[in-house]
């Protein structure tokens, strides 16, 4: 008679107040096609090391490696494509904290990195949600190599790890974790509700393929932040993230409203790297493909753009 997510999400809130309110998921904008890669400053190359194994770790820990390297699987995505990268840490730069914020079905750490100034406004990014999503990875490093230095950035490399090494939409209990905002019976979900009640995050960004565009939901932040992303890579204006509308089905967005009321999100749809990248996706007529350059491209872009905002917003509030 409970669904699995109402005690957890009782226990996590002090007072649970739902504001969701109906809104259709719009598609009003355009989507002007011409983008062109290439003009970037060369990437850092990273410089591998090979990192010994690291024992299991408490919760809260500041490990002299990367406990990705150990905790979070390969997958297809590190080889789907020719220079694509996977949600690993590839590069020298750590994490000045990192937490384990929940475990998959299958056993694995999801892991939330912080990056940048611990005062301040912060943001919190989804790297992953579906494991059959790669181009995702590239923002995911662009944050590592270019970390924020005015506000800070809590990143989930991937929330959905044993999706990630089975190259599955779902996660191991064959759930969709982005349809589970409000009944949270994946632990992925669980994880994620959580992260957002010990960060109170400014804003999240969740990151997806293969549509190609940027989705704003719940106020002037979001829409502010999307529509600088998207206007970097030349997309256009964004659309709304929306909402699932589907008997209990909830967006993870949507489910973040329940802990925090209002909470705002950014939605970035890259496209896919390769035919093997999320090829089944619900809408498959929205599907896009593109190179890994450009891919490269397109995070490089949103990255500044999204640093941009947040670099006056805490400018601002530490002037104010
Ligand atoms: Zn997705």
């Amino acid at each position: 008679m409970h669904r699995p997510g109402r005690p957890f999400l009782a226990a996590l809130l002090a007072a649970g107040v739902l504001t969701a309110c109906a809104s259709s998921p719009d598609t009003a904008g355009t989507v002007p096609s011409t983008v062109e890669p290439g003009t970037t400053a060369p990437t850092t190359t990273a410089v591998t090391t090979t990192e010994p194994a690291t024992t299991a770790a408490p919760t809260t820990t500041v490990p002299p490696v990367d406990p990705d390297a150990a905790d979070i699987p390969d997958g297809e995505c590190a080889t789907i494509a020719p220079g694509a990268v996977g949600f690993r840490n590839d590069t020298d730069a750590r994490a000045d904290e990192y937490v384990a914020i929940g475990e998959s079905t299958e056993g694995r750490t999801i892991w939330s990195e912080h990056w940048g100034a611990t005062s301040g406004p912060q943001v919190l990014v989804v790297g992953q949600v579906h494991g059959d999503e790669c181009a995702p990875a590239f923002l995911v490093r662009e944050i590592r190599t270019h970390p924020p230095t005015e506000f800070g950035i809590w990143l989930i490399p991937t929330l959905n790890p044993d999706g990630l090494a089975a190259h599955t939409r779902r996660t191991a209990l064959d759930l969709d974790p982005n349809r589970d905002g409000f009944d949270l019976a994946t632990p992925e979900a669980q994880a994620l509700m959580a992260e957002t009640l010990r960060v109170q995050p400014a804003l999240t960004v969740h990151l997806h393929s293969p549509y190609r565009w940027v989705g704003a939901h719940n106020g002037p932040l979001a829409s502010q932040v999307a529509a600088a992303m998207s206007a970097s890579v030349g997309w256009g204006y964004p659309y709304n993230a929306g909402r699932v509308q589907n008997g209990t089905l909830a967006f993870l967005w949507e489910g973040q409203e329940l802990v925090i009321p209002g909470h705002q999100s950014v939605l970035v749809e890259f496209p896919a790297m390769a035919a093997g990248e999320s090829p089944n996706p619900p809408d498959l007529t929205q599907r896009r493909e593109t190179s890994v350059a450009d891919v490269r491209w397109i995070a490089r872009r949103m990255r500044v753009a999204l640093y941009e905002v947040f670099d006056e917003i805490a400018r601002g509030s530490a002037d104010g």
